[in-house]
């Protein structure tokens, strides 16, 4: 006979045996019930492990590597045994049968399904739905997944943004009593600044995802490209008052996007109605969001032959676990998973239910554009000439997205549409010069990043509205309708740096023409080598150099003795940019080396304000810009003890789009400090804090009183607020390139425009940028009456220092290339 501890000990053994057996539930690997807690990155994470450990035969994690703040990356692959066996000969096949990939692909392979989960941090449902999800597909043993299984591969991103999640769990929990509170006034509803919706460096990932900024998208576009599933599904929150929003998506939908991606929209409202009709469930379609800027989670999937949407639950930061909504009904983070994993299943079952058309349309999409081009407009062509930085730099944000592209290896004379005057012409395609064609399987994407114009079928978008990458990238371009190629996939380079065998180096000479001259001189700060700034044009060495040159003389610096010459050189090769030797202080013409034109530029101090009351992204934009871009410190003053900081210790204060008023009450204070040779950079609206105080230039200008319409519609008023709006639209700045502000600049530049600019010209300062004509984009109407005659980029001499007004920000979501230089000079050369 077995004792009491004997038959214990046999029950625990055998329960377990038969637990071991089946795979635990999230409920049962947490101990929790759904809903009841948000749950911490790592723990989820455990969970999706626990799942591959459990039952490998039908889940496979892959890595994708490690966010800034170190929590890990992966995708959970689900399918049948069979699939999962298969799952390289799958992945290559797919990449095989749309020409990404050599070879002949297997044409019978499985739809491939993508789910990610939480891309803004704080919209946490997404995350904590994901391991429901997981958990319904890794057992497999409802209908459902049964059925989806047949024929689909499932690759899901639990948390594609881990830092922020975390951060929004981490605050949330700490402020959690024994129950959640539904009083509007409880912390829980409130989240602090920056909020957990954006990554460690303040960055939207949501808007990230076509130009790759951030280490998250890096890592997780890696692992896309390397699959490119046939839909990607992206999971949000909106605010808590909303309901559920599901596709099919609102207008405006990009032209480009394929009869049956448009149908398949309608029947993605077909197959998530059907649960939320039978719960009485909520929801709405076809309203907010659009199809329309490419660097989102359903337009460029979209834009890659992929059924792309988002899904929206009402919830978000304030919902918290339980949340009283205006319409008088709880809202709880329960019902918030049970929606999510609904329209889970949804786009699942309507993906698994069209399998084999959705392949078939998908494999067209690629082969289509490989074999007969796409769009009006057939190449692009960039100048090489004097814009070698800009055509390198663009080639790695190519690469990034697998847009194929070449060199031209001979001349020959075409014409096109010429990008800077907007004009069909002449022109002749030079060697070096960089073309991209659409006869390539990424080039319906091509096509939508390269072609001059973006056609907008309705202009109520909530996004910007031109993204051209010549403009971007200040390139002269231009479109033609014919196929052409290039002879090679690298530009032939002359050796940019080349010392005489021998001979001293007086001084060497790079002419500051591009970004990568700021991060040669910010790496130059770095390891102390004193540089000096000739500002007046000149010609030594046989060249001629234009305003603003950075010298490096052997005088200053002495301590690298006999090193001077490889230590200059070598960090010159690292950026790849033209360094010349010289070999004496005498030029051939204009002022020579010791003149008065000629300054010693001192490594500034950079301090950058963030905080409550900025907005996140704009000091995001900035952060990232000085510690990943130009790779120089910058030291973030957060403004609740803005008061307590001594400025003098700082030579250059940034204070980026925000309300200053609560932050900065003595704003005389800052322009005593800039009397005294401190540099204020003011982006966008931070300019207004200081605009029309005491001994400032910058005014608005006064406004017409507005006349009301007594004929306005009421039905119409949101139309009619579009005749307000200028949601990002690309205008040409005419530029002063003698001044610092825009050294290796031409006279013009493109700059992303997406604030209303109503300025007076400064009268006693330097108006560097001045607003040129419109070149691509929306803009309402009253918008473009007003902004006319107005700065966009202007200077203030103030005592010993500088005002500097961005009215605009050059470094928008840190794709405008060709606004970086503007911001380093601000920071460097301005002085
Ligand atoms: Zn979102």
């Amino acid at each position: 006979m077995l004792n009491i501890n004997k038959l214990a000990l046999f029950l625990f053994f055998v329960s377990h045996a038969i637990i071991a057996q089946t795979l635990k539930s999230p409920e049962e690997y947490f101990g929790n019930a759904t809903g009841s807690k948000f749950h911490f990155h790592h723990q989820l994470i455990g969970y999706a492990e626990y799942v591959a450990a459990n039952k490998p035969e039908n889940v496979k994690i892959f890595p994708l590597g490690f966010t800034t703040e170190g929590r890990p990356q992966m995708i959970v692959a689900i399918g049948s045994k069979e699939n999962i066996q298969n799952i390289e000969l799958i992945r290559k096949s797919n990449l095989q049968n749309i020409g990404l990939m050599a070879g002949a692909g297997n044409k019978n392979i499985p739809t491939i399904a993508y789910l990610s989960y939480n891309v803004h941090g704080n919209e946490s449902v997404n995350a904590e739905t994901s391991v429901k999800v997981i958990y319904e597909m890794a057992n497999g043993t409802s209908d459902l997944a049964k059925k989806v299984l047949k024929n689909t591969l499932i690759l899901i991103d639990p948390c594609v943004n881990p830092d922020g999640f975390d951060r929004y769990s981490q605050w949330y929990n700490r402020y959690l009593g024994k129950k959640p509170d539904l009083h509007a006034a409880s912390v829980e509803h409130h989240e602090p600044w920056p909020g957990g919706r954006f990554n460690h460096y303040l960055f939207d990932l949501n808007r990230d995802i076509a130009w790759q900024t951030q280490k998250e998208t890096q890592q997780r576009i890696n692992f896309y490209n390397s699959w490119m599933p046939h839909l990607h599904a992206d999971f949000h929150e909106m605010g808590p008052n909303s309901t559920y929003y599901f596709p099919p998506s609102a207008k405006p939908f990009h032209e480009d996007l394929t009869g049956f991606q448009r149908e398949f929209q309608e029947l993605l409202g077909q197959y998530n109605k059907k649960a939320f009709d039978e719960k009485g469930w909520l929801y709405f379609t076809k309203e907010n969001y659009d199809l329309f800027y490419p660097s989102y989670g359903d337009t460029y999937p979209s834009y890659n032959g992929a059924i792309g949407m988002t899904f929206e639950q009402g919830g978000g930061g304030p919902a918290g676990l339980a949340y009283k909504r205006n319409d008088g009904d709880t809202l709880t983070l329960k019902d918030r998973i049970m929606h999510s994993f609904s329209t889970s299943m949804g786009a699942l079952e309507a993906l698994s239910d069209k399998s084999e058309k959705t392949i078939e349309e998908f494999n067209k999409f690629f082969n289509d554009a490989q074999g007969k081009g796409f769009g009006k407009y057939k190449s692009y062509v960039m100048k090489f000439k004097g814009n070698e930085a800009k055509v390198k730099a663009l080639a790695e944000q190519l690469d990034k997205m697998q847009i194929e592209y070449s060199f031209a290896n001979k001349k020959s004379a075409v014409s096109g549409f010429n990008y800077q005057n907007q004009k069909e012409e002449a022109f002749s395609v030079d060697e070096n010069d960089m073309i991209v064609n659409s006869y390539q399987p990424k080039g319906v994407l091509a096509k939508i990043l390269f072609e001059p114009k973006s056609y907008l079928e309705d202009s109520n978008t909530y996004d910007i509205t031109a993204w051209a990458l010549p403009y971007a990238y200040d390139l002269p371009a231009f479109a033609l309708s014919q196929k052409l190629s290039g002879g090679t996939t690298k530009p032939k380079f002359d050796s940019k740096v080349e010392i005489a065998n021998g001979k001293r180096v007086f001084a060497f000479a790079s002419e500051v023409s591009s970004f990568e001259e700021s991060k040669f001189l910010a790496q130059l700060f770095k390891e102390k080598i004193k540089v000096r700034l000739q500002e007046a044009p000149f010609k030594a060495g046989g060249k001629d150099f234009g305003a603003g040159t950075l010298l490096i003389t052997r005088k200053g610096n002495e301590n690298l003795g006999e090193n001077f010459e490889a230590k200059v050189t070598a960090i010159a090769k690292a950026f790849d940019i033209n360094l010349l030797p010289l070999y004496s202080g005498l030029v051939e013409s204009g002022p020579d080396m010791g003149a008065s034109s000629v300054d010693v530029l001192n490594p500034p101090k950079i301090g950058l304000m963030v905080g409550a009351g900025i907005t996140p992204t704009a000091a995001g934009d900035v952060w990232h810009f000085f510690d990943q871009q130009l790779d120089y410190p910058i030291t973030l003053i957060d403004g609740s003890y803005f008061g307590r900081v001594d400025l003098w210790t700082l030579d250059v204060l940034i204070l980026p789009n925000g309300q200053y008023g609560n932050i900065i009450k003595d704003h005389k204070e800052v322009t005593r400090w800039v009397s005294d040779g401190g540099r204020v950079i003011l982006l966008e609206s931070a300019n207004d804090f200081l605009a029309g105080k005491d001994g400032i230039e910058l005014k608005s200008k006064s406004k017409p009183d507005a006349k009301n319409d007594i004929n306005k519609s009421y039905g119409s008023r949101d139309r009619d607020a579009i005749s307000d709006q200028i949601p990002g639209a690309i205008y040409k700045v005419n530029l002063d390139n003698t001044h610092p502000l825009a050294y290796g600049y031409e006279k013009t530049s493109n700059v992303m425009i997406k604030n209303t600019l109503d300025n007076e010209y400064l009268k006693n300062g330097w108006n560097v940028g001045k607003l040129g004509e419109h070149v691509s984009g929306f803009v309402g109407q009253n918008v473009k009456k007003t902004m006319k005659d107005v700065p966009v980029f202007a200077v203030q001499d103030h005592g010993k220092g500088k005002i500097i007004h961005l009215l605009e920000s050059p470094i928008f979501r840190g794709f405008w290339y060709g606004g970086k230089l503007m911001m380093a000079n601000a920071a460097f050369l301005v002085r």
